[in-house]
């Protein structure tokens, strides 16, 4: 028998351990479109409960907006489902190049490349443009993606400080001597919601003669005065010599990622990155739905004004509730708990008061610093907010937690 219990044994043991150390992942089932309002099965085999989403990606709440649903409709009528093949053999229809320069104008670079993610977009653009001549300089806190695709390449990996630009600068001169350098960043950090300081990166980069590049998934269509992301924000459009993202977030939420940036740089990864040679085409139905999303947000900036509004709402109902919050700006508001026990416990007492947001806790954020993440989308209405407010104080007052600084916190409930 080749899968001898001894095998099964193993893994079982590994499995316990992941439950006993409490970070075992449990799927909750929605029965409905990504919205606002959706209808959860947890735990499995319970029946449905309608409650309020606070820890979607929908940032604009566009994931089932009618228009972009019809647009969809009608590149799956006119392209078909498939395509059957990867982009450089046959798997390169009009609207994939059509959404590349669309990209491309949305976020003011030179040229774009469609990746099947943007993990796939990071997995592969490092091994595509650096050797081992090379150094790639990571802030400590970029997403599990970008750790992975700078894995697979060959160049020198460093790292600086969370944020600290007099560390990346020593950074910087400590690896002088390499051929090419990269300065690596999140734009807009997934679990903190705080901004990387782009500008003064791009000084430094400039200096040090350095490229820099930028994932901007947690950004793009919100961010910035006209949503084009963290380089609008931050003033620096067309000086990110490469930007990744997904167009699995606030870009519709359906699937798809991309590199975007100096020509040559996207050309390089048309020759040699590994995903995009040897991975299906993104679907010709996300293609037109994300061509769409692009159209709307072109059109107006409607649908990140409203989410700024509400973010707003949303930050200074819980501060004068007597919350611990993160400072920043984003829509991604996390609400400090410290203790992973509590977290969870806070997330569940949510649910049964109608309000979907999850506990966060080690080894997702460092320890200590269990938090329950909360997300808001132009998809929300201010009866929603009201309502979760409302449940977050409920709660808060039964863990007596309510005007509580973190010291307090951490002393009535530990780490
Ligand atoms: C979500 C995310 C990704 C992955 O995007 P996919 O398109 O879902 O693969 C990559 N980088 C960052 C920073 C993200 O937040």
């Amino acid at each position: 028998m080749a899968y001898s219990n001894k095998i099964r044994e193993t893994y079982l043991e590994q499995l316990k351990g992941i439950q006993d150390a409490g970070i075992f992942k449990q799927e909750r089932f929605i029965h409905s479109s990504q919205a606002a309002d959706i209808e959860v099965e947890f735990p499995t085999g319970s029946s449905l409960k309608k409650v309020i989403n606070m820890c979607a990606n929908n940032y604009l709440g566009l994931s089932s907006h009618p228009d972009v649903v019809k647009a969809a409709h009608e590149g799956l009528d006119s392209r078909g489902y498939g395509m059957s093949s990867v982009r450089f053999i046959c798997g390169t229809q009009d609207i994939h190049r059509e959404l590349e320069n669309k990209v491309t104008e949305f976020l003011g670079t030179e040229d774009t490349i469609l990746f099947p993610s943007c993990m796939d977009a990071n997995a592969g653009v490092f091994e595509a443009i650096l050797t081992d001549e090379d150094v790639m300089i990571s802030d400590r806190l970029v997403h599990a993606s970008i750790i992975d695709g700078m894995r697979l390449c060959g160049a020198l990996h460093d790292t600086f400080k969370h944020s600290n630009m007099d560390h990346l600068e020593k950074k910087l001169q400590l690896h002088a001597d390499k051929r090419l350098k990269v300065v690596i960043t999140d734009g807009v950090f997934s679990m903190d919601g705080d901004t990387a300081k782009l500008d003064e990166m791009v000084d430094l980069c400039e200096k040090y003669d350095a490229m820099l590049f930028v994932d901007d998934s947690h950004s793009s269509g919100f961010i910035g005065t006209t949503g084009r992301g963290t380089h609008e924000k931050c003033g620096v459009m067309g000086k990110i010599d490469i930007i990744t993202t997904t167009f699995g977030k606030a870009l519709g939420g359906a699937s798809g990622g991309c590199v975007s940036g100096r020509k040559e740089i996207v050309e390089m990864c048309r020759q040699k990155a590994r995903p995009y040679l040897f991975s299906n085409t993104i679907a010709p139905v996300v293609v037109s739905g994300v061509l769409k999303v692009l159209d709307i947000l072109l059109a107006n900036t409607e649908r990140r004004d409203k989410l700024e509004k509400l973010t707003e709402y949303w930050r200074k109902g819980l501060t004068e509730a007597g919350f611990v919050l993160k400072d920043g700006d984003t829509p991604i508001v996390p609400v400090m708990l410290f203790n992973a026990k509590l977290a969870q416990d806070f997330s569940k007492d949510l649910y049964d008061e109608g309000i979907y947001a999850i506990g966060f806790f080690f080894p997702v954020v460092p320890n200590g610093a269990a938090r329950i993440r909360t997300q808001i989308s132009a998809g929300h209405e201010i009866h929603h907010l009201d309502k979760a407010l409302a449940a977050f104080i409920k709660v808060g007052k039964k863990y007596d937690i309510l005007g509580k600084s973190k010291q307090e916190i951490i002393a009535a409930y530990g780490l």
